[in-house]
C-alpha cells in the first residue's frame, strides 16, 4: 500500500473524513519532516509508514473528540515538529492555531511547514509553558489545549490547564499507563480548575498501539499562582 493509500485508509479505519488536498498536505509535510530531520532533530521515527501511522494518523485521532470544533483557538503546548497542532490544523482549518516550544530551532522547521502548506492563522510562540501561562495575552484565552509526549499528566495539566478559558477542553494524548497516572494527577487537575469528563481507548491503525485520549474540561479559573515559575512543575509536582 502506498502512503496516499495508507492516509485514506487509517482515515476509515478512524471513521475521519478526508479529502485529496488534505493528503497532498500532509505528504508535503512529511517530505520535509525528514528532509529537515537530516539537518535537525525533529524525529526519531525515520521510515515513512512509520511517520504517516506514528505522527499523522496518531494526531489526527484528537478529531474524534466531540468537543473538539472547527472554530476557535487551539494552542499545541510543546508541539516539537507539530504533532498534534499542524494535523489538526489540515483538518479543522478555521482554527486560530498557536504552535509552543521551548526550542526556538523547530518554530523555524513550523513556520515553512505552514507556508507550505499554506494554512494562515498560526501562530507561533518560543518559550516555557509556564511563562505563557502567567501571560494576559494567553492565560485563560483558548477553548482548546492540545498535547502529546510532553510530560506525565500531573507536570502537563499545569502546563496546559492554565491556558484553557473556563468551559474550554484541554485534550491530552497518552499511552496506555493513563489510569496510572490520571489518579497521581488527579489532584492537580482539581487544584488547576479541570474536571475529567471523557476517556478514550484508541486502536491506532496498521499497528498493535493502543493510545489513550483524556479530555478534562476547565471548570473553574486557575488559581493565580499556577502555573509556577519555569522548571518548578516538573521539580515539584502538585500532588
Ligand atoms: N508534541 C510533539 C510530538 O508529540 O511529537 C513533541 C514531543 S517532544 C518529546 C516534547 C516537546 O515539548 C519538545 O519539543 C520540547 O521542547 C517541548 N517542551 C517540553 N517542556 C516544555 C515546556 N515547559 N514549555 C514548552 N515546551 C516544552
Amino acid at each position: 500500500m502506498d502512503l496516499r493509500e495508507m492516509l485514506r485508509e487509517g482515515c476509515k479505519q478512524l471513521d475521519i473524513e478526508v479529502r485529496e488536498e488534505q493528503i497532498d498536505q500532509l505528504l508535503i509535510y512529511k517530505d520535509l519532516l525528514l528532509e529537515w530531520n537530516e539537518k535537525m532533530n525533529l524525529t526519531a521515527i525515520k521510515d515513512e509508514k512509520e511517520v504517516i501511522i506514528k505522527h499523522y494518523l496518531d494526531s489526527i485521532t484528537c478529531l474524534k473528540v466531540k468537543e473538539l470544533k472547527n472554530e476557535g483557538k487551539l494552542i499545541d503546548v510543546g508541539t516539537g515538529a507539530g504533532f498534534p497542532g499542524i494535523p489538526l490544523k489540515v483538518f479543522l482549518p478555521k482554527i486560530e492555531l498557536n504552535l509552543l516550544d521551548a526550542l526556538n530551532k523547530r518554530l523555524t522547521f513550523l513556520k515553512e511547514v505552514c507556508s507550505q502548506l499554506q494554512l494562515d492563522n498560526v501562530q507561533f510562540t518560543h518559550g516555557r509553558a509556564e511563562d505563557f501561562g502567567q501571560n494576559k495575552n494567553h492565560r485563560e484565552q483558548y477553548e482548546f489545549v492540545v498535547a502529546r509526549a510532553v510530560a506525565s499528566l500531573n507536570v502537563l495539566a499545569e502546563y496546559c490547564l492554565p491556558f484553557v478559558k473556563v468551559n474550554g477542553y484541554f485534550i491530552c494524548q497518552k499511552g496506555p499507563l493513563l489510569t496510572d497516572e490520571l489518579k497521581m494527577a488527579d489532584k492537580a487537575i482539581k487544584v488547576l480548575g479541570g474536571e475529567v469528563v471523557e476517556q478514550m481507548d484508541i486502536q491506532l491503525p496498521f499497528s498493535e498501539i493502543n493510545h489513550r485520549i483524556v479530555v478534562i474540561k476547565k471548570i473553574k479559573q486557575t488559581p493565580t499562582k499556577y502555573p509556577r515559575k519555569a522548571g518548578t512543575p516538573a521539580k515539584n509536582p502538585i500532588l
